[in-house]
This record gives C-alpha cells, sequence and structure tokens, in this order.
C-alpha cells in the first residue's frame, strides 16, 4: 500500500508551488490533479509517472466527489507514491478533507501539504492586502457558489463589519452577493474587485463598487474571485504585477 500526498498546487503561477510539493511531484508514481491545478507542474514529474485528470469547475464537478476519492484509493493500492494535486490550499474549499477521512477509514496513510491559497495570493498580485494596519484587522473567505439556494447557510447579518471579505467560486453569483451586501446595509459605494486568473499572465482586474461590479465584471473569465472591503482602494498604490 502507498502513501497518498494531498497536495496544494498554489494559486496558477507555478513559482508559488512549495518546495515540499515540488519533492513529492517528482517522487509520484500517479498524480490526479484538477483543472486549477497548473499543468505546467506536471513537467517536473519523473519519467513513466501517471497522470490522471479528475478536472472539475468551480464546485461543478466533472467526476463526482465520491468517484475521485475511490480513484485516489485504488491508486494507493496499487503505487508507493501517490500525489494529489489540487490548486491552492487542499483544505481551503478543496475537499482535501473528505478525501483524507476516505483514505483513513481504509487505512491508507496519507499526508497534507499545504499550498498557498489563492484567497491571498490572487488579491495580492492585484496589489490588494487582505488586512492593512488602520484598514481592516480581519478577513473572512466565503463560498460565493451558494448564495443561490433559497435557504443561505452564510451568515449574512455578520458580514456587517469591516472585514475584508473574499468570496471563491462566487462570479456567477456576483449579482445576488452585492445585492446581499447591499440589504444588510452596506453602502452601494463599498469597494469591490473581481480578479480573474490571478498570478497568471492572464492575470485581470477589475475594480467597482457593490452597485456597478456586476455590470463591470460579470464576464471576466474564470476562475475568478471577489474582494470586497476598503483595502480594495489601496490597489491604486499597491498594484505590481498587471503594470
Ligand atoms: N483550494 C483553492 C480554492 C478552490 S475553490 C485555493 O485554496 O485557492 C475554487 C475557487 O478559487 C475559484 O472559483 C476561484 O474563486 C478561486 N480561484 C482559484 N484560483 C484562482 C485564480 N488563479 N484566480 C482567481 N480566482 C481563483
Amino acid at each position: 500500500m502507498g502513501k497518498v500526498y494531498l497536495t496544494g498546487a498554489g494559486p496558477g503561477d507555478i513559482d508559488l508551488l512549495t518546495v515540499k510539493a515540488l519533492r513529492v511531484v517528482q517522487q509520484a508514481d500517479v498524480i490526479i490533479y484538477d483543472r486549477l491545478a497548473n499543468p505546467d507542474i506536471l513537467v517536473q514529474a519523473k519519467e513513466g509517472c501517471e497522470f490522471i485528470y479528475v478536472g472539475k469547475e468551480d464546485s461543478h464537478h466533472t467526476i463526482p466527489q465520491d468517484e475521485i476519492n475511490e480513484i485516489i484509493y485504488q491508486n494507493a493500492l496499487k503505487h508507493k507514491n501517490v500525489v494529489r494535486l489540487k490548486g491552492g490550499d487542499p483544505l481551503v474549499f478543496g475537499r482535501g478533507g473528505e478525501e483524507g477521512m476516505y483514505l483513513r477509514e481504509r487505512g491508507i496513510e496519507f499526508e497534507f501539504i499545504p499550498g498557498v491559497t489563492s484567497a491571498i495570493a490572487v488579491p495580492e498580485y492585484a496589489g490588494i492586502p487582505v488586512t492593512h494596519r488602520g484598514v481592516t484587522v480581519s478577513f473572512r473567505v466565503v463560498t460565493g457558489h451558494e448564495s443561490r439556494k433559497e435557504k443561505s447557510q452564510i451568515p449574512w447579518e455578520n458580514y456587517k463589519t469591516d472585514d475584508t471579505i473574499i468570496f471563491l467560486m462566487g462570479l456567477h453569483n456576483l449579482d445576488k452577493i452585492t445585492q446581499k451586501l447591499i440589504e444588510i446595509g452596506k453602502p452601494k459605494d463599498h469597494p469591490v474587485a473581481v480578479i480573474s486568473k490571478g498570478t497568471t499572465p492572464e492575470e485581470k482586474t477589475v475594480v467597482g463598487t457593490l452597485e456597478d461590479i456586476y455590470e463591470k465584471a460579470k464576464d471576466l473569465p474564470t476562475p475568478a474571485l471577489i474582494v470586497v472591503g476598503e483595502v480594495v482602494k489601496l490597489r491604486d498604490q499597491l498594484n505590481w504585477f498587471e503594470c
């Protein structure tokens, strides 16, 4: 029986792969990877390494999660070093926890290898710090995926604070998200940024307000994330990557 490395691939820029992740990729017998993991990482694998694509778009899976769990497990029965490569960090909306549990129940050894999460790195490449002295003392990372459900689990009322709010998987719900935030009392001119394909050469940031960001940003390509908060204004002074 092999060991599974539930590994973060970082947000896009291949240089943001951790040294530890690179090491396990180089030793892997099989790499099971997602759409959001930069495929250029695979050239680092040794000769004879097998590649299995279980691509998924946002939370719409082309292969259901229980099938992915089983694919990982079956490969751990066959191979010594199994790398499960996921975009960003494996435990930030990455379902790495479920994969770990599935393997534990079947007696397969695993390790988590943290990755640089898009939630922080993508705003950072856009020149938007998620916290900034004198502007905000905290940030939240929230799923933007479930906002269309009738009964949202998101405690919107808690979002009245000055926290920076980062929505992942939210572009297709941008109108709902901005509407909700206005409903709970945020000013219509509250700053918002949408960042598409962050940390890659195609990165594009669009800045607006709760009122106009939907019209400005709705057609941006995915993956994209939404940053809400006064920190967005700091981009005027800190933009460095898209210059
Ligand atoms: N585990 C990942 C997040 C998975 S959820 C992480 O830690 O980064 C997938 C969502 O992440 C996407 O819908 C998008 O909102 C965001 N995302 C991932 N990579 C991104 C990128 N390069 N640019 C913008 N958003 C990105």
